[in-house]
């Protein structure tokens, strides 16, 4: 880990990343994300080094304002009663509420809920809206699961989380195993318990009850935007393109719609186990009903369009990085693109990279890939829509009014726009070249190091 940050010239910055290192040496994802952000940040620390160092900023920005974790008993279908680990990470609220997504997956844990909550308060800053970032979630694995039995550990989950939440305090909504049904049985037990109606206090509603328009396909229409405008700021058309998508999710669902529609072709798309092909382009529709509907597994495919093959995984580069295109979209989670995965991408000469998961390169994964004029859209910046769009939901809560689909789609799309020039200008002031993830986490610190430096030692 240490060689990463070796070139860093400022002692200040190789202090802190050093001291970041041995009291997390435990929480290796959160880790991986510190040092992701901290590293691109030295021309600014240049800058005002003495001032950051005076009061302490990098030290408070990477410390969480509170972590809560709490247990989550439930009873399944057999009447036994079981127990999750459930967790809200309030990382950082100095432009807003805290907001950011809960995740339900088996691999969920401390340092997990840490690196995305870090990441959640760069990505927040990006959107031009005022909201501050946090994560939470459970070990609770959601598959195979009744909807009585999610049902009840959602209002158990949400029990003990009401304490800690409201809609100008912080604000859940999504991610990983928690989409629209989870949303709602979070919703039921919040109002319940609070016999108020306090709509906004999470996002990613259904429409009957306070949601709004385009949320759902934000995340994936948002990279899919911010990708359009990073190909067109480097003179490439994205009609005609070929694209692979890992993830059959909300993301992955949702990109894969957009990339569509702007004239692209989607070879491939994948789950945890394998990934389908299909030469002439993905059906969208079939995949929709597989996992909206049956919530079943993307190999299921070949029921629909038997020409369609399906790869297995079988080794640590996953079986969807196989197939050669020209765009390529990480939509599932995070390290699913290491090193050599990456290596694999650019000798099949792929021309873009767009994370709309959230850290799904590796750090060495993503300098090679820059490095190598891969053009990459880094997450915190390009799967911003989904949580802009969450904002916007907020706005219309507090306005009890609700927008249309077009118009909403319409601000998410100026957002996205937006984003990206913040990060091409930071490129352009630091002399960054493409490194748009440099110019993601520069553009994002300037924002919530102004806004913690005028709040004081807090
Ligand atoms: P979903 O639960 O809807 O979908 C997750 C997808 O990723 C599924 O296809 C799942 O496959 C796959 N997946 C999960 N774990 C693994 C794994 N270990 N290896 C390979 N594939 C895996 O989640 P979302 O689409 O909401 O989220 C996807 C990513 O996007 C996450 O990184 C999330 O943090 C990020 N994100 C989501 C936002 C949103 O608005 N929802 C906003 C911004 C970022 P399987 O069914 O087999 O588990």
């Amino acid at each position: 880990m240490s060689t990463y940050v070796e070139s860093i010239k400022s002692e200040y910055l190789k202090n802190v990343i050093d001291n970041a290192i041995e009291k997390n040496i435990n929480e290796k994802e959160f880790i991986q994300a510190l040092q992701e952000v901290l590293t691109t940040l030295e021309p600014v620390i240049l800058q005002n080094e003495d001032t950051y160092k005076k009061y302490a900023l990098l030290e408070r920005l990477i410390e969480p304002e509170r972590i809560i974790s709490f247990r989550v008993p439930w009873l399944d279908d057999n009447g036994k009663v079981q127990v999750n680990k459930g967790y809200r990470v309030q990382f950082n609220g100095s432009i807003g509420p805290y907001k950011g997504g809960l995740r339900f997956n088996p691999t969920v844990n401390q340092s997990i809920m840490k690196f995305l909550a870090f990441e959640q308060i760069f990505k927040n800053a990006l959107t031009g809206l005022p909201i501050g970032g946090g994560k939470g979630g459970s070990d609770f694995d959601p598959k195979d699961k009744s909807d009585m039995e999610i049902m009840r550990f959602c209002q158990s989950f949400m029990t003990e989380l009401q304490r800690h939440i409201g809609q100008d305090v912080d604000v859940p909504a999504g991610d990983i195993g928690v989409g629209a049904r989870e949303i709602g049985y979070l919703f039921g037990q919040f109002r319940k318990i609070r016999n108020a109606y306090e709509a906004g206090v999470l996002t990613g509603k259904g429409l009957s009850y306070g949601g709004s328009l385009a949320r759902k396909e934000a995340t994936g229409y948002g990279l899919m935007y911010f990708m359009k405008e990073m190909l067109k700021a480097n003179n490439i058309d994205t009609n005609g393109k070929t694209a692979i998508i890992s993830g059959s999710g909300n993301v992955a669902i949702y990109t894969c719609e957009k990339a569509k529609q702007m004239g692209i072709k989607v070879l491939a798309m994948s789950d945890s186990n394998g990934c389908i092909y299909n030469e002439n382009g993905i059906d969208l529709d079939y995949i929709k009903e597989i996992k909206e509907v049956r919530r079943s597994r993307i190999k299921d495919y070949l029921n629909y369009n038997p020409i369609a093959k399906y790869f297995e995984n079988s080794s640590e580069i996953p079986a969807i990085y196989n197939i050669k295109a020209d765009i390529v979209l990480p939509c599932a989670t995070q390290n699913d693109i290491n090193l050599e995965t990456a290596k694999l991408l650019v000798s099949n000469g792929t021309i873009a990279v767009g994370e709309g998961a959230n850290m799904p390169c590796t750090n060495e994964a993503i300098n090679y890939l820059i490095e190598n004029k891969v053009l990459v859209a880094p997450g915190k910046a390009a799967n911003a829509g989904g949580v802009a769009t969450s904002a916007l939901e907020m706005s219309q809560n507090s306005m009890r009014t609700s927008w249309s689909f077009e118009e909403t789609d319409k601000k998410l799309e100026n957002i996205m726009i937006n984003i990206f020039n913040q990060c091409q200008n930071a490129c352009r002031e630091y002399n960054l070249g493409t490194n748009y993830l440099a110019g993601a986490n520069i553009a994002a610190f300037k924002k919530v190091s102004e806004a913690m430096l005028a709040q004081g030692i807090i």
